[in-house]
């Protein structure tokens, strides 16, 4: 087994649920609150620790309480921890309004996120060092991706970027990407282009093949990925059917479950379906901590 090095955000997600959402200068009464962890880096490197990967995650967190919870929560879930690095702001934080309709307003304030940068990985030692896989996304600066992935190719490690959420991206920093796993949305936004059905998508991923990308794994939400190769060559693989109650986070899921597959020894196509399978068990529970699963719960419940 390989290990993976997470590089990314951290946020704690603050979500009030109202009857209605608030008019600029309103302010609504809600009946439920709910706080917890939440951060594209934290929930895929957790994601990929429970179904059994080696995880070495990096982090920036603020000088305060959320910090402490954050830290506790690394530690419960047996993260390697000498990346959780500390600045002199607050920690991620994401504001989270929803209406009993399910609507929802969000503000998310960066805080420590946007202070991890390039010079952060100098401080340590080792982190490539016996690793097979880095995996980041882009809630931290994507030069910060840059320069873990020029790092990583040095030390023979394969590198994964999950572009979420899309923002453009120079062809030098996609060319960075061994395997870049855009949904449909952040592929319009890297492509430049619409991504309505699956033959746009081809055609978006190969664009993203011919700016410099190793390979694209493009997911569709409940049609499964659309994986393309360097060579152009386009595969489809379905999704498993279940029964879906909130997709938040379907897309952690599946990054965890593709990497850890990866970092596992199993060929593309088998992480590809491990990837499936944890986004699959996902979407079957609200929020995303408790929709991340133990390898265990993932054979009970969407088994091979
Ligand atoms: P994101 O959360 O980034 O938008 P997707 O919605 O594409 O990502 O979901 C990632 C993967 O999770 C999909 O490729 C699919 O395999 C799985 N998945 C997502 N939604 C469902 C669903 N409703 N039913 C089954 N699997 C799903």
């Amino acid at each position: 087994m390989g290990r993976i090095v997470v590089i990314g955000s951290y946020n704690v997600g603050l979500t009030v649920v109202a009857p209605s959402l608030p008019a600029p200068g309103q302010t609504v009464l809600g009946h439920t609150f709910d706080m917890g962890p939440g951060g594209k880096g934290s929930n895929q490197a957790i994601g990929a620790r429970r179904l059994g990967a080696d995880v070495s995650l990096v982090v920036k967190l603020g000088a305060d309480a959320f910090a402490a919870d954050a830290r506790e929560l690394f530690a419960r879930e047996g993260l390697l921890g000498a990346g959780v690095l500390e600045a002199d702001t607050h920690t991620g934080v994401g504001l989270i309004l929803v209406d009993d309709g399910g609507r929802n307003m969000i503000a998310v304030a960066p805080g420590a996120n946007g202070r991890l940068v390039p010079g952060d990985l100098d401080g340590i030692p080792g982190l490539f060092a016996g690793a097979s896989h880095l995996l980041c996304q882009l809630e931290c600066p994507p030069s910060l991706f840059a320069a873990a992935a020029r790092e990583a190719r040095a030390a023979g490690v394969t590198t994964i970027l999950n572009p979420a959420p899309g923002v453009p991206l120079e062809d030098e920093v996609l060319a960075l990407a061994d395997i870049l796993t855009p949904n449909e949305t952040e592929l319009e936004v890297l492509a430049g282009a619409p991504v309505r059905d699956e033959q746009e998508a081809e055609a978006g991923a190969r664009t993203l093949i011919a700016s410099g990308a190793g390979r694209v794994v493009v997911t569709l939400g409940e049609h499964g990925v659309l994986v393309v190769g360097p060579n152009g060559d386009a595969r489809h693989r379905p999704a498993r059917s279940v029964r879906a109650v909130d997709t938040t986070g379907a897309g952690d899921a599946f990054n965890a479950g593709f990497a850890t597959g990866l970092a596992a020894g199993l060929g593309l196509e088998e992480a590809l379906e491990l990837g499936i399978r944890a986004g699959a068990f996902c979407v079957t529970r609200l929020g995303v901590i408790d929709g991340l699963p133990t390898r265990e719960q993932l054979d009970a419940e969407v088994p091979a």
